[in-house]
C-alpha cells in the first residue's frame, strides 16, 4: 500500500478519498486553487499545495502543477476523483511517465472508452448489446439524415466526445433533423473541440441503469446495478441501488455484459458501464443496450457501497497498489436498498439556474450519510460544480430507505444560497417514484407539480416575525430551536418574559419571495412565561414559551436561524424571509429593474457563450439573444418583446456576474431609429458565433 497519495480534485470527492486513505494509514496531499484556500478538503488533508488560479484550466486541470506538487511532496500515486482530469488519457500517461501510479485504469483503457462511437464498435465486437444506430465515420448532413430515417424516429444525436449531457439532441421528426444536428455539432465543438456525432434510436420510456464494475487487470467483477433514471436534462438527480423491479435474470445478464465490456479492455480499477433499458414494460434480458463506459469513480458510487458494504475507494487504492481484487463475485451480495440525492445550489423556479453565495448555515439530519465538501461559512463560487452535498440513506427495503430519504431531506438545514432541496423533497414524495415507476422522462412530465411551492402557513410567518423581532432569542438553550447568529453574544442571564423596556406592540415587515407582509406583535406574557400575540393576514397566532420550547398555537417552533436581515425558518425545506425596513421598501421597489424589459441581464454568473444580435438589429419577441453558460448548464436569453437592439454590452467569452447587463433594447421608436442609424458607423462590440 502507498504511504502518501495526492488527490487531484476538490469538493466532496476529495474529502471522501481523504477519509478512506486515512483509515488505511495513507497520508493525503490536497491540491487547491486560489478560490479554495479555505476549503474543507484542504483542511482535512495532511498536506496541501496551491496549484493556480480559480479557473479550473489554471488549477485542477493544470497537469504540470499537479505533477510538480506530487514530486515536491513525495506522493507515490495520484487519485483523480471524477470530472476534471479523471478521464484524460494523456494525464494518466503523464502520471505514469513521471514514475507515479495513476489510481484508475490505463491510458489505453480510458482512450478506448473515451469516444462513444469507438466504444460502441468495441462493445459490438465483445458481444455487448449496443443501442441501434449509426456510429461510423461519415459525417455529412445528408448521409446522417438518411441514417436517422433508417433508424426510425425519434432519434438521439450525440457528440462522440460528449459527456455531462452536452452535444446531445433528441429529434422527433425528419423535419427537425438538420437544425438539431447543427445545434449538437455547435455545442460539441465548443465543449469538446470535436464536432463528430453519432445517431441512436431513442429508446421509449428509457431507464438509465448502470453497472458498477471493478477489475484488477486479470479479473473483472460487478457490484450490481444503480438506477439513475431520475434525471433532468440528462443529469442525474436522485439515484438508487438496486434498480426497482429488477428481475434476477436481467441483473445477471446486465452484470455479465458489463464484465465483458471491462474485460474487452483489460480493465483495472473502478468503472461504470451505463445501459439504457426499455422501461415501457417489465425489464427484459434483451431490453437493455450499452450507452457508454465511465472509466472512473462515479458521483453516485455511495449507493453501491451502502448495499454491498464495500468501500470502493479502498478497492481503488488496493488495486492501484498492485493487490488483487479483495473479493470474488460469489462473495458479493445485495443488502437492502439505498438512495442518493444531489443537493445543489440552484434556483429551481428560475429554470434550475446555478446559484452562488455564502452558505451561512448548513446542517444535516441524523441517520443519513452525507458526502460534502463544504461547511457553514463556506461559499458556493461560480468556478466549479455547485453541488453542496450528497445525501445518502439505506434501509432494509426500498420503502424504508425512501422514507429515510424523505426524513433526511426534511431535516436538512441550508441557508444563505438558493438550493434544490424543496425540489428533491417533492421528488422523494412523488407517488410514481414511490412505486418504483421511474423513467428518464418522469421529472420533465411532472415538473410543474414538482416545483410548485405552496405559500407558508400563517404559523410559519408568525414565527419568522417573532424571530426577526429578536424576542425569540430569549429562549433557554437546549430546547431544540437553533440560536440566532445575531444574538450569540446576548447575555445568558437575559430575563425571561415581558419586561418593561420592551415595547408593548411592534410591527415587523417581512418579504417572502414576492409576498410582502406585516405582522403586529403584542406582548401577552405572564410572569415567567413570555408570550405574544402575532396578528397577520386577518388571523392571530399565539406564541408562548414553555419548558419544551416556543409554541405557535399548538405547534412546537420549527428550527430557525437569523443571519443579518434574513430569517430562515426550516419548515417545508427552508423558508427565507427578508426583514425589510418599511420606510426603505418603497425605494427598493421603484429601483427594481425586474419589470424593465429594455435591459437583458445575466440571470446567473457565468460565461457568455454566444451573442446572436448586433446593435440596430430588429428582434421579435421570443427570439434568442444570447447564451450564457455556467458549469454544465447552458441558458438561452430571449427577447421579452418585439424591439430593436440598442446596445450589446458584453462580448462572447466574457465572464459576467449575476445581474450584469448584456443587451439593451430600444425603449421607444426614437431610440430604435437612433440605434439603426448608428448601425454600420459604430464599431460592433460583439462577435456573432
Ligand atoms: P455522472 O454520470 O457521474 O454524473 P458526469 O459526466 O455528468 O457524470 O459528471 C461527473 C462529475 O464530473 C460532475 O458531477 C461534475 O462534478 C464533474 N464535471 C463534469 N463536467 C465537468 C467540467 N466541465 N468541469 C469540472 N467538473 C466537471
Ligand atoms: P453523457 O456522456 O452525456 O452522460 P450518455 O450517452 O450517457 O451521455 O446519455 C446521457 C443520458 O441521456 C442517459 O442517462 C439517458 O437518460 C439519455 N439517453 C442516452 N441515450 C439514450 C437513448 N438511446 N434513448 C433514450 N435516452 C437516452
Ligand atoms: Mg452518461
Amino acid at each position: 500500500m502507498f504511504d502518501k497519495i495526492l488527490i487531484a480534485n476538490r469538493g466532496e470527492i476529495a474529502c471522501r478519498i481523504i477519509q478512506t486513505a486515512r483509515r488505511l494509514g495513507v497520508a493525503s496531499v490536497a491540491v487547491y486553487s486560489e478560490a479554495d484556500r479555505g476549503a474543507r478538503h484542504v483542511a482535512l488533508a495532511e498536506e496541501a499545495v496551491p496549484i493556480g488560479a480559480a479557473a479550473a484550466a489554471h488549477s485542477y486541470l493544470n497537469q504540470r502543477a499537479i505533477l510538480e506538487a506530487a514530486r515536491r511532496t513525495g506522493a507515490q500515486a495520484i487519485h483523480p476523483g471524477y470530472g476534471f482530469l479523471s478521464e484524460n488519457p494523456d494525464f494518466a500517461a503523464a502520471v505514469k511517465a513521471a514514475g507515479l501510479v495513476f489510481i484508475g485504469p490505463s491510458a489505453d483503457a480510458i482512450r478506448a472508452m473515451g469516444l462513444k462511437d469507438a466504444a460502441k464498435c468495441l462493445m459490438e465486437a465483445a458481444k455487448v448489446p449496443v443501442v441501434p444506430g449509426y456510429h461510423g465515420e461519415r459525417q455529412d448532413a445528408d448521409f446522417l439524415a438518411k441514417q436517422a430515417r433508417q433508424i426510425g424516429y425519434p432519434v438521439l444525436i450525440k457528440a462522440v466526445a460528449g459527456g455531462g449531457g452536452k452535444g446531445m439532441r433528441q429529434v422527433e421528426h425528419a423535419e427537425g433533423f438538420s437544425q438539431a444536428l447543427a445545434e449538437a455539432r455547435g455545442e460539441a465543438l465548443a465543449a469538446f473541440g470535436n464536432e463528430a456525432v453519432l445517431i441512436e434510436k431513442f429508446i421509449p420510456q428509457p431507464r438509465h441503469i448502470e453497472i458498477q464494475v471493478f477489475g484488477d487487470g486479470l479479473r473483472a467483477l460487478h457490484l450490481f446495478e444503480r438506477d439513475c433514471s431520475l434525471q433532468r436534462r440528462h443529469q442525474k438527480v436522485i439515484e438508487e441501488a438496486p434498480a426497482p423491479g429488477m428481475p434476477q435474470m436481467v441483473r445477471d445478464a446486465m452484470g455479465q455484459a458489463a464484465i465483458r465490456a471491462a474485460q474487452a479492455i483489460g480493465y483495472c480499477g473502478a468503472g461504470t458501464v451505463e445501459f439504457i433499458a426499455d422501461g415501457s414494460g417489465d425489464l427484459r434480458p434483451d431490453g437493455f443496450w450499452f450507452m457508454e463506459m465511465n472509466t472512473r469513480l462515479q458521483v453516485e458510487h455511495p449507493v453501491t457501497e451502502m448495499i454491498t458494504g464495500v468501500d470502493l475507494v479502498e478497492w481503488q487504492l488496493r488495486v492501484a497498489a498492485g493487490e488483487p481484487l479483495p473479493l470474488a463475485q460469489e462473495d458479493l451480495h445485495i443488502t437492502g436498498h439505498s438512495f442518493e440525492a444531489r443537493l445543489y445550489a440552484e434556483d429551481v423556479p428560475r429554470g434550475f439556474l446555478p446559484a452562488t453565495g455564502p452558505l451561512t448555515h448548513l446542517a444535516f439530519a441524523d441517520g443519513c450519510r452525507v458526502e460534502s465538501g463544504v461547511q457553514s461559512g463556506d461559499s458556493i463560487t461560480p468556478f466549479y460544480d455547485p453541488m453542496i452535498a450528497k445525501i445518502i440513506t439505506h434501509g432494509p427495503t426500498r420503502a424504508i430507505a425512501l422514507a429515510r430519504l424523505r426524513q433526511a431531506l426534511a431535516g436538512c438545514q441550508v441557508a444563505g444560497t438558493t438550493t434544490n432541496l424543496a425540489f428533491l423533497g417533492a421528488l422523494a414524495r412523488h407517488k410514481g417514484f414511490g412505486r418504483g415507476e421511474v423513467d428518464t422522462g418522469l421529472i420533465a412530465r411532472d415538473l410543474a407539480a414538482l416545483i410548485h411551492c405552496p405559500p407558508p402557513a400563517a404559523r410559519i410567518k408568525a414565527q419568522a416575525a417573532l424571530a426577526a423581532s429578536g424576542l425569540m432569542a430569549q429562549s433557554p438553550p437546549g430546547q431544540g430551536d437553533a440560536p440566532s447568529d445575531t444574538l450569540d453574544d446576548a447575555p445568558s442571564d437575559t430575563p425571561l418574559g415581558f419586561t418593561l423596556w420592551q415595547p408593548l406592540s411592534q410591527a415587523i415587515t417581512l418579504r417572502h419571495g414576492e409576498d410582502l407582509f406585516t405582522a403586529q406583535i403584542t406582548a401577552r406574557g405572564e410572569e415567567g412565561a413570555p408570550g405574544y400575540e402575532i396578528a397577520l393576514e386577518g388571523t392571530i397566532i399565539k406564541a408562548v414559551q414553555q419548558p419544551a420550547g416556543w409554541r405557535f398555537d399548538a405547534n412546537l417552533a420549527v428550527p430557525w436561524r437569523v443571519v443579518g436581515d434574513v430569517v430562515m425558518i426550516f419548515a417545508d425545506y427552508g423558508r427565507a424571509f427578508i426583514h425589510v425596513d418599511p420606510l426603505a421598501q418603497g425605494d427598493s421597489a421603484a429601483g427594481d429593474a425586474k419589470g424593465d424589459t429594455s435591459v437583458i441581464t445575466a440571470p446567473m454568473s457565468g460565461v457568455v457563450k454566444a451573442i446572436f444580435v448586433t446593435p440596430g438589429q430588429a428582434v421579435r419577441q421570443g427570439e434568442q439573444l444570447a447564451v450564457l453558460e455556467a458549469m454544465k448548464m447552458e441558458h438561452a436569453l430571449f427577447a421579452p418583446r418585439d424591439a430593436v437592439v440598442e446596445q450589446v454590452l458584453e462580448a462572447k467569452g466574457a465572464q459576467v456576474a449575476e445581474g450584469t447587463a448584456l443587451v439593451r433594447l430600444a425603449q421607444n421608436a426614437q431610440e430604435a431609429q437612433e440605434a439603426q442609424g448608428a448601425q454600420g458607423t459604430e464599431e460592433k462590440p460583439t462577435l456573432a458565433p
